[in-house]
């Protein structure tokens, strides 16, 4: 009798919406699981019948299922058994495959054919399978309404795949498939998780960051290369800005009253990024504002700030409280990174009484104090870039060739620091 081999099944449901765009998605997320899976032993991945096929030299284990169901696109993955199309060798892989969940009651096995050089009728299928897995559980109950565990028989052309457990994965859309987006991205909370929803709906993330330097320490710099170090099993970031911005708050700190700076440096940043999104031919800008989270995240300054944007300026956690984003933190392993508070470009010149329902003609009196238009010239001059190389359909612009800094090597995440 052939072997069984353990491979990865991986489920897409939303794709399948898709109609005719359908064959686009499934070749982005083909591409993207290649890629997220580069280091491991993977020998294909390919389409097959309604699912993709992921399969490694020797078998599939859990570590791999992990990988991609951090992709986004993938709705559910399962570590599946391969046999040969033989009675006895698909009966025994069922019964591995049950054995393998625990805390059950009850079961039924589903059977699917999509080859139809099978004869055996689905229905049959099921009886035997059925019977052989009574036999060997003889404890457990067939429900075939609502069953604990349902057994998936699947028979394709040449083999049979089996399993009863699947691991829901994040869901989403694959990156690339939704263009590309600049990211405002601090240490904090908020943007990380920001980020990472608009890469799970397919956009690719280009982030910047503002940093206090040379009026702070590069911390801040240092916490947002490990937030999008910790991303990178979404493959959704392409490559981190950073903008020293310090000096420049300096000035903005000198000319402004005290009230209006957040929203002028907001403002400035806001122009920064719409320029490089200019550049990076990014279509929309996107901040991990929370409605009225803090003072500055009032309607009228989220107005005061967005009136420089000329491009879409995405908000995903509008609506978001904060027990949630931090849930969300520690799902996408970045809340370690930002529990450590760092002075960055936000912490500088702050005031004490800072502003919370702008009024549009004082801001303009404030924007018009200073040469802006310099400063934002200036700012995305001196831009300097890390390359993430997570995002296999990211294309950088060319535009920055030439002054491409290193910024620095990978440094221990907290949590390697903790053990
Ligand atoms: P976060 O948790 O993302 O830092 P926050 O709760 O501190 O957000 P704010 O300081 O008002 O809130 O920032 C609002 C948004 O502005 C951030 O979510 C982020 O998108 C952007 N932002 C703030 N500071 C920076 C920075 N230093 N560099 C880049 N973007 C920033
Ligand atoms: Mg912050």
């Amino acid at each position: 009798m052939a072997t069984t081999k353990r491979v990865c099944l991986v489920h897409y449901h939303e794709i399948g919406l898709k109609g005719k765009n359908r064959g686009f998605f499934e070749n982005q997320l083909v591409m993207n699981l290649k890629f997220a899976l580069k280091d491991t032993p993977v020998t294909t991945v390919r389409r097959i019948s309604g699912y993709l096929l992921v399969t490694f030299r020797g078998d599939a284990t859990k570590a791999e299922a992990n990988l991609i169901a951090q992709v986004p696109g993938v709705a559910r993955v399962s570590v599946a058994h391969e046999c040969p199309r033989e009675e006895d060798a698909y009966c025994q892989a069922a019964i591995d495959a049950l054995g393998e969940a625990q805390d059950f009651k009850t079961f039924k096995v589903h059977a699917h054919k999509s080859s139809t050089d099978y004869e055996m009728h689905t229905l049959d299928i099921n009886r035997l399978v059925g019977s052989k897995l009574c036999e060997a559980f003889p404890d457990k109950k067939v429900d075939v309404h609502h069953p604990d565990v349902t057994v998936h028989v699947n028979v394709v052309q040449g083999v049979v795949f089996v399993y009863a457990l699947s691991e829901r994965a994040v869901g989403g859309l694959p990156v690339g498939t939704a263009g590309k987006v600049v990211t405002l991205l601090s240490s904090g909370f908020d943007s990380p998780v920001a980020t990472w929803k608009v890469g799970r709906r397919g956009a690719i993330c280009v982030p910047i960051h503002f940093s206090g330097r040379p009026l702070t320490s590069d911390t801040s710099e240092w916490l947002t290369q490990d937030i999008v170090r910790a991303l990178a099993p979404a493959g959704m970031i392409g490559r981190l800005y950073v903008v020293a911005f310090g000096a420049r708050q300096r000035e903005i700190s000198l000319k402004v009253d005290q009230k209006l700076r957040i929203i002028t440096y907001r403002r400035v940043m806001f122009a920064v990024a719409q320029r490089l999104a200019k550049i990076e031919g990014a279509k929309a800008l996107v901040t991990g504002e929370s409605l009225g989270q803090v003072a500055s995240q009032t309607l009228e300054n989220i107005a005061a700030v967005d009136e420089i944007a000329t491009i879409p300026v995405l908000r995903p956690l509008i609506g978001s409280d904060k027990q949630e984003i931090i849930e969300r933190s520690r799902q996408i392993n970045t809340y370690d990174i930002s529990s450590t508070t760092v002075p960055d470009c936000c912490t500088l010149f702050m005031p004490r009484r800072p502003e919370t329902h702008a009024k549009m003609d004082q801001v303009h009196e404030a924007w018009d104090s200073f040469d802006h238009d310099g400063m934002i010239d200036d700012l995305i001059d001196n831009i300097e870039y890390i390359d993430a190389d997570q995002c296999v359909s990211y294309r950088p612009p060319k535009q920055f060739r030439e002054h491409h800094v290193e910024l620095a090597p990978a440094r221990a995440m907290p949590s390697d620091q903790n053990e």
